[in-house]
């Protein structure tokens, strides 16, 4: 995993493009998946930092707490490969984690 890893680095040094591989190069997708509470969201920003793929991100969207403006914190399940990295670094409970195949 190391080696494709450092692959996609050198990858990232040709272009200022985002590079090419998906999560899938080095993953396996897992049988969980993210979910996301915007109304328990404080958008301190640690998942989007924590996120290997991204799925929780800053968008450019700013907003206003407690007479601040923050950066909005955008959840993209699409990107989510289950790893639980998020859930179990934000300290609010914005993000629980779910099982796939225990949905209906
Ligand atoms: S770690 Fe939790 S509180 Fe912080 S931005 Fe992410 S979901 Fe929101
Ligand atoms: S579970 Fe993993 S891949 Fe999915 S949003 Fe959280 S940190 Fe990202």
């Amino acid at each position: 995993m190391e080696r494709a890893f450092r692959r996609g680095v050198l990858d990232r040094t040709e272009s200022s493009q985002a590079p090419t591989y998906t999560p899938t190069d080095f993953y396996t997708r897992l049988d969980y998946f993210a979910t996301f509470d915007e109304e328990i969201c404080q958008m301190c920003g640690a998942c989007t930092i924590r996120c290997p793929f991204g799925a929780f991100h800053h968008d450019g969207t700013l907003v206003e707490i407690a007479g601040l403006q923050v950066r909005w914190v955008a959840f993209d399940p699409q990107n989510c490969w289950g790893c639980g990295l998020c859930a179990a670094t934000c300290l609010t409970g914005a993000i629980a984690m779910t099982q796939l195949s225990a949905r209906d």
